[in-house]
């Protein structure tokens, strides 16, 4: 296995170097011509050992039309939607649900996996989408996919930022890092977007989160390459995750980015606390390192500071263990050769013993697992629907005012209410609802917030509450046998 991989490397390698996988070659199974018929013969590259056996990279549209296949093809393991907020260009992000019996509500914990923050980050595209057919195409004979999608609903958003993507697999700004943000405030047209006079605007979406923004390792002024945008938030590309996280149970979640070889987790500046669950949270990142063969850490220590990003904003919203892989590393590039993509998934070729796919299933792996979040033993009727919300307020960094000096104007408050809702199903005994803790790590110490999650049943009658507190590796005992 490992020589037939080797070889199909080299093989690919050979292929790539003339015919210059960037420039936006044919999806596999299209024409192999490249015009002119000048290049020597080399040998056609049909396949290779990743699930869908593909050789390039995906455009937006070949990526956008292989979720909706996905679901066609999956029906009762697959579900796609759409995130609630357009982008500025109008385009629809896509997440694709996958897990056992799909379409019926449960009390399963919740996995999230996103993909292309940043614009030429190619790879991010790549990973999860393949992991997603790994799941699919080997559910039911292997093992530990089956007994996992079987515990969790996982959640993938293969492309947070399509325009981006589009601007820069498209080579029209093949090194583009931001969203299509233009201007502050103004919906940007396509041609505003890919003029090359504006080629360093954008908002990094990276940076646009609600946890700690404005804080240092992030621009203030919108040229920057790190620019944190106009207000927390301020992104719909980022409004999305911002919602996507609020509306479930993620007591998981991972960040893909290339190409610098790090497992991240919070804190993501030197700002800010060491996190109250530091040791299980590490222990997680610690493993995914030795997956992964990288370093592992929180992001001042074994990379840079960086404020506003997704795991800032998933610990201190709910608890969630967060994480960043920084994929396909050592190429002087953010979206090298193919093969690459190739090695890195299965941990192979240029990467021996580093695998994301290795990562993935530990992370699919870590969300199945109480221990690492809270279950709600729930006595409620079936077919109720229970609601689980609590009223939080998030806060910025103290707003750094320019990029020159390290003057701040205050903390940007940010009230949210987070709110699941599922059905309680048919059956004998209590239903299990795996949920992140009732208290949230505290922005300024390695302390908890004592908060609590209100739990609501409704049937049809008029809806019932409780209180409820659960620790994290706890679980709580909710008595709504009264809901009707
Ligand atoms: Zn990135």
């Amino acid at each position: 296995m490992t020589i037939a991989r080797a070889r199909w490397s080299t093989i690919l390698l050979a292929t790539l170097s003339t015919a210059l996988v960037a420039q936006g070659t044919p999806p596999a199974g299209g024409t192999g011509g490249r015009g002119g018929g000048a290049q020597p013969a080399t040998p056609a590259m049909t396949s290779s050992p990743l699930p869908t056996g593909r050789v390039t990279y995906r455009t937006l549209t070949e990526a956008n039309l292989e979720m909706e296949r996905i679901e066609a093809a999956y029906p009762t393991k697959v579900k796609r939607f759409a995130l609630p907020h357009k982008t500025s260009l109008g385009s629809t992000v896509w997440a694709l649900e996958i897990t056992h019996d799909v379409k019926t509500p449960s009390g399963k914990p919740v996995f999230v996996m996103t993909g292309l923050h940043h614009s030429r980050e190619w790879p991010t595209v790549e990973l999860p989408l393949e992991f997603i057919h790994d799941l699919l195409k080997n559910d039911g004979t292997d093992p530990r996919i089956t007994a996992a999608l079987e515990k969790v609903r996982f959640i993938a958003v293969p492309i947070v930022n399509p325009d981006g993507f589009d601007l820069s697999r498209t080579l029209i700004n093949e090194q583009k890092r931001k969203n299509c943000r233009v201007q502050d405030g103004k919906e940007p047209t396509y041609a505003e977007c890919a003029n090359p006079l504006n080629a360093g605007a954008g908002v990094d979406l990276n940076r646009n989160y609600g946890a700690f923004w404005g804080g240092i390792g992030a621009n203030a002024a919108p040229n920057g390459q790190s620019y944190r945008g106009a207000a927390p938030f301020s992104e719909p590309e980022i409004q999305n995750m911002r919602d996507l996280f609020a509306s479930h149970q993620v007591v998981v979640a991972l960040s893909n980015h290339t190409p610098d070889a790090k497992v991240l987790r919070a804190p993501s500046t030197t700002d800010e606390p060491t996190p109250f669950d530091v040791a299980q949270y590490d222990s997680v990142a610690q493993l995914l390192g030795k997956d992964l063969k990288w370093d592992a850490g929180p992001w001042p220590k074994v990379y840079y500071n960086a404020s506003g990003t997704m795991e800032e904003q998933a610990y201190y919203t709910a608890g969630t263990f967060a994480f960043t892989f920084e994929n396909t590393p050592g190429q002087r590039g953010f979206h090298p050769a193919y093969s690459f993509v190739v090695d890195q998934y299965f941990g192979t070729g240029a990467y021996p013993g580093s695998s994301s796919r290795a990562g993935y299933m530990r992370l699919l792996e870590a969300a199945a697992d109480p221990a690492l979040h809270s279950v709600l033993e729930i006595k409620a009727p079936a077919g109720a629907t229970l609601t689980l919300s609590k009223k939080i307020v998030l806060e910025s960094a103290p707003v750094l005012l320019s990029d020159r000096d390290s003057t701040r104007g205050p903390i940007v408050k940010q009230p949210m209410e987070l709110t699941s809702t599922t059905v309680v199903p048919k059956g004998n005994g209590p239903f299990l609802w795996h949920v992140n803790p009732s208290s949230r790590p505290s922005q300024h110490g390695q302390e908890l917030i004592a908060e609590q999650w209100t739990v609501s049943c409704k049937l049809k009658g008029k809806p019932i509450s409780v209180a409820v507190t659960v620790a994290r590796g706890a679980k709580a005992k909710v008595d709504l046998g009264k809901c009707q």
